[in-house]
């Protein structure tokens, strides 16, 4: 089935329309009535995914003059940051999520939701081909195409495991709810196959051994809170357990939480030393069976095999397969992220964007850029030509300033706030939801823009861009440590630890929350888990 365009609807539709204070009936759009309306057809925006980017562009979206079609194979939005928290019960799953048709339904646009995976894009044809969710009557799943005029890829990213024989197989996600739900339940059943009566001391040790890969944000934050629920809730309800359990944090690395402040580093180490976290670092993950999990220690090479009872994998990243096979078709296949130009638009399109974790704002024009400016300008040849600049265009082309009175000063402060912004835009749902929000406001601008562009002058050729680029603001950045202990990282390299971070952390993230249905839930459920404590059932 194609869903193309709405003209096949417009036969059958009869349209009551107010003009001119005079009430019009219009049977057929193709009719030779002379009152016939000429036919606007509304320019299709497909959106391809519903987390942060997908969900906050949809939600900045005012703009009528667009049909927009969302697919997703997730009918609902997670509010990832919480999901640590629901793998060990601090909070319910169903309170992170909220269900994408009560984000859309307000809308003065034209918004469809369909519960589909695109599995291909086509962007030769403009069309994405999806294959829903549903087995319908036992006739498998349906597929269908879907065209656009602009495509959103807002699709997120796969966990990554730098191909690891037997991480597929053997370890535990925590990317959606479903991974954070079955993780909890594993947890639990670990404690309760350990408190079986037959088994030995080395069976139970092995069941409660719990390894986390990855000593990033979401690993180190995952430790905590199995550290937190095994000691204030588990050790009281399986007493004899408690003698069993070990956690181990292994990271590649030579720290845990390196894109924080040397500061937190050392704090998130000194207190997971403390709390009888065993942190392994140097140490790279090179084979999972279903029974140990294989270590290289990185300074001598000494491999070390250890039993385990559950692992958690979480060491960043990798592409979708969709989007590497539709990196092909765009020319990108030589990269390991889909890049794009400062106005999100894919490069080597122009009317695909990608979002979020999808897309990767690069600096790829830049050697063009920097190659006619040396051109142009040879004293400063040798400076950019080591150098990645992109904005020096838009420097160059100053309204206020002629090109030449530029000094290596100026664009050497230009080259370090480019870098910051294009370079080390972190895989995080901040940038995915400000950069659905910027696409958002240029789609909702689009024809005015197109009247009085108001970016930058345009280096090639005449004329200005139609919207400023993009611009990241970074508001700081939390790890939460256990034990009511949060360590934060805020604009200006302010850093702040403790038990009063812990509070500015439940307040940020309550406030991010999308909807006030899912801040009181969230709310509430922390309060129920100060009260009572987590439920261990394993439902
Ligand atoms: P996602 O939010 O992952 O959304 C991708 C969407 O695409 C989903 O709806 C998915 O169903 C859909 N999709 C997938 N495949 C297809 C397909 N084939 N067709 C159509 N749709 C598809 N960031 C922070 O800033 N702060 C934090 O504290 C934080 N904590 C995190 C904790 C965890 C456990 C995790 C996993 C991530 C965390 N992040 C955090 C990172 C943040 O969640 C991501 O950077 C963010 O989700 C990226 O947004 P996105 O829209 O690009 O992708």
């Amino acid at each position: 089935r194609t869903y193309s365009d709405s003209s096949s609807f417009s036969k059958l539709l009869v349209v009551f329309t107010v003009s001119g204070g005079g009430l019009l009936a219009y049977a057929d759009a193709n009719s030779t009535s002379p009152i016939a309306p000429p036919e606007i057809k509304k320019k299709r925006v497909v959106v391809l995914g519903t987390g942060w980017a997908g969900t906050s562009f949809l939600k900045q979206l005012d703009n009528p003059s667009y049909d927009v079609q969302v697919i997703s194979p997730r009918n609902y939005f997670a509010f990832t940051p919480l999901l640590p928290s629901v793998t060990v019960g601090t909070v319910e799953p169903r309170s992170i999520v909220e269900p994408i048709r009560n984000i859309v339904k307000k809308k003065n646009v034209d918004v469809h939701y369909w519960e589909a995976e695109c599995f291909k894009i086509d962007s030769q044809s403009k069309k994405v081909h999806c294959r829903s969710n549903q087995n319908i009557d036992g006739k498998g799943k349906e597929e269908f195409v879907v065209d656009y005029d602009y495509l959103v890829i807002a699709m997120g990213a796969r966990p990554n495991t730098f191909n690891t024989p037997g991480v597929v197989e053997h370890c535990n996600f925590l990317k959606e709810v479903e991974d954070a739900q079955k993780i909890r339940r594993s947890v639990i059943d670990a404690f309760e196959k350990a408190s079986l009566p037959s088994l030995s001391d080395e069976e139970r040790q092995k069941m409660l051994h719990f390894v986390v890969v990855g000593g990033g944000p979401t690993g180190v934050e995952f430790a905590a809170e199995l550290h937190d629920f095994v000691k204030e809730d588990l050790v009281k309800l399986y007493p004899a357990a408690g003698k069993y359990v070990k956690i181990t944090l292994l990271e590649a690395a030579d720290h845990i939480l390196t894109m924080f402040d040397k500061r937190i580093t050392e704090f998130a180490e000194d207190k997971f030393k403390r709390d009888g976290i065993d942190v392994k670092l140097g140490s790279m993950v090179i084979k999972v069976s279903d029974k140990e999990i294989s270590t290289k220690a990185r300074v001598n090479g000494q491999v070390a095999t250890m039993p385990y009872g559950m692992v958690v994998w979480s060491t960043g990243i990798g592409t979708d397969p969709v989007v590497k096979d539709f990196m092909k078709q765009v020319g990108q296949e030589t990269r390991r992220v889909l890049a794009t130009d400062e106005w999100l638009r894919v490069e080597g399109t122009d009317s695909i964007y990608a979002l979020g974790d999808s897309g990767k704002l690069t600096v790829k024009e830049l050697q063009e850029v920097v190659d006619d400016i040396c051109e142009r300008y040879p004293q400063v040849d040798l400076y950019l030509k080591t150098k990645k600049l992109r904005n020096i265009a838009d420097l160059l082309k100053d309204d206020s300033k002629s090109s030449v009175e530029i000094s290596i000063e100026e664009l050497k402060a230009a080259l370090k706030e480019v870098d910051a912004q294009v370079k080390n835009l972190p895989a995080t749902a901040q940038v995915a939801a400000q950069q659905g929000a910027y696409l958002a406001k240029c789609f909702n601008r689009m024809e005015e823009a197109e009247k009085n562009p108001e970016g930058p002058l345009r280096f090639r050729g005449e004329g200005r861009h139609r919207f400023r680029p993009f611009r990241y603001k970074h508001f700081g950045q939390f790890a939460p440590l256990g034990g009511e202990q949060t360590a934060a990282q805020l604009p200006g390299d302010w850093v702040s630890i403790g038990h009063s971070t812990q509070w500015l952390w439940y307040s940020v993230y309550a406030s991010k929350l999308v909807s006030w249905r899912t801040r009181s839930l969230v709310v509430t459920d922390w309060v129920k888990r100060f009260i009572f404590g987590r439920d261990s059932s394993s439902i």
